[in-house]
């Protein structure tokens, strides 16, 4: 038995499904997961000694490589000097001058120590300072998993004018916290519109994914964001985007710089981390003034701010700030995109892919998807077949068929390249 084998056996009899977030554990695809040893630039290596390319990248954060030596010496730095004092620390003033400065739509920011307490304290904020309960997300994009998102819709267009059809996605969430959440269609302008008709006066806020990498990647039409914003503004609701993924990611500014798009508040996490646990989320001053202890919306962390975390992030942004750093990323990302469209076309397998920056979706589909619905309509069972044939090949894509994936500034062209001649098997394995 594999040391991968033995320890995912082990794992179960403590951990629930031997792993601490469900994608982990390979449900979908099959097969054992790999315990990870170590990590370096764009590679990790398993229990049993196999190297892996890694195009998870801890689902974003590692977007300079793992163990950035630049990274690994200001956590050296910091840690001997202690790692929580649940007082405030001159690096978080540097932390937050630096995130408002990249987003100018962020005025003031608070740190938090996962994306789910980014997104669930946002909720707060605009329910606090809009003094409404609704909610309005869009089917397949993730926002963490605090009770208020973690809905889906009953049926489609039906669904929204009566929201209490709306069910919840995970047993333990209250019906009665459920049906404050609608839930849209992704790139349905019509169907948002409508919504705002119908509750007009009652939205506190949207929330979207601008780039939605939580249903493989799909992007948001311009028409599509506009319509939100123009469509808050007019109601007096908050536009939330939820760059945690797209922070940093898609391009410097995040995805709000590439569409122009100034939200009302925005969530951030992964790359503002650096792999360590930080998360933030932040805004407009008048809106983020009615956080305590300046106003009534509470919201507080034992380890917010951590100096660990901050001393990762921090340089992180540096090194994501020198010229040229998103424009090399997103031509990596593109190159292995385009290597892997020409190469099944050539083995005749449909297949797609898409890129925005630092991120790239896979489809098992002749064209890229544009919702949810067609999200769905790829070949999940050729995608599992070829996620395996990759990893045999020492190369790790991210064990579902509906997640992003991730390229770090360490994927040279000679990684790549190798990237490219596994799947040319793969593909030839369909
Ligand atoms: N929002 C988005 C867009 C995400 O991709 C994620 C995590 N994948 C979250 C929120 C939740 O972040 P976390 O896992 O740090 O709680």
């Amino acid at each position: 038995m594999s040391r991968n084998q033995q320890l995912f056996e082990r794992a179960q009899q403590t951990i629930p499904g031997g792993v601490n977030s469900p994608v982990r554990a390979f449900r979908s695809v099959g097969g054992t997961p790999r315990f990870i040893e170590r990590a370096s630039g764009p590679y990790m290596w398993d229990a049993d000694g196999t190297r892996y390319i890694d195009y998870i990248g801890s689902w974003g954060p590692m977007i300079v490589g793992h163990a950035h030596p630049e990274v690994v010496q200001a956590l050296r730095e910091t840690v001997d000097r202690s790692f929580s004092f649940g007082a405030p620390t001159e690096a978080e003033i540097t932390i937050a001058e630096e995130i408002c400065k990249l987003m100018p739509s962020m005025e003031q920011v608070r740190m938090v120590s996962s994306g789910t307490e980014a997104t669930m304290s946002a909720l707060r904020l605009a329910r606090g300072f809009t003094g409404r309960d609704l909610i309005i997300k869009f089917e397949g994009c993730y926002h963490g998993h605090a009770d208020s998102l973690l809905v889906k819709a009953g049926s489609g267009l039906l669904t929204f004018a009566d929201t209490t059809k709306n069910a919840p996605s995970s047993a333990g969430v209250p019906a009665d916290i459920a049906k404050h959440t609608m839930v849209l269609e992704y790139n349905n302008v019509e169907q948002l519109k409508e919504a705002f008709a119908k509750h007009r006066g009652e939205v506190a806020a949207v929330i979207v994914e601008p780039v939605a990498g939580n249903m493989n990647l799909v992007r948001a039409s311009q028409d599509f964001l506009q319509a939100m914003r123009d469509l808050c503004t007019a109601d007096g609701a908050m536009l939330i985007l939820d760059e945690v993924m797209t922070g940093f990611r898609v391009a410097l500014g995040g995805a709000q710089s590439l569409y122009g798009i100034r939200p009302d508040l925005t969530c951030l996490g992964k790359v503002i981390g650096g792999g360590l646990p930080a998360a933030a989320f932040g805004g407009r001053r008048d809106i983020m003034a009615a956080l305590a202890p300046l106003g009534g919306v509470y919201q507080a962390g034992t380890l917010s701010g951590n100096p660990l975390a901050v001393a990762a992030g921090l340089t992180t942004l540096r090194l994501i700030q020198k010229p040229g750093f998103h424009d090399a990323l997103a031509a990596q990302t593109r190159k292995l995109a385009d290597g892997l469209v020409a190469l099944a076309q050539a083995a005749g397998v449909p297949f797609s892919a898409d890129t925005v920056g630092g991120m790239f979706g896979l489809y098992f589909r002749a064209e890229v998807p544009r919702s949810f619905a067609e999200v769905t309509q790829s070949d999940t069972a050729a995608f599992n077949r070829f996620f395996h044939a990759m990893l045999d090949a020492g190369v790790y894509l991210a064990p579902s068929a509906f997640e992003a994936g991730f390229v770090s500034a360490a994927h040279d062209d000679a990684v790549i390249a190798a990237t490219l001649e596994a799947a040319r098997t793969a593909f030839g394995k369909l």
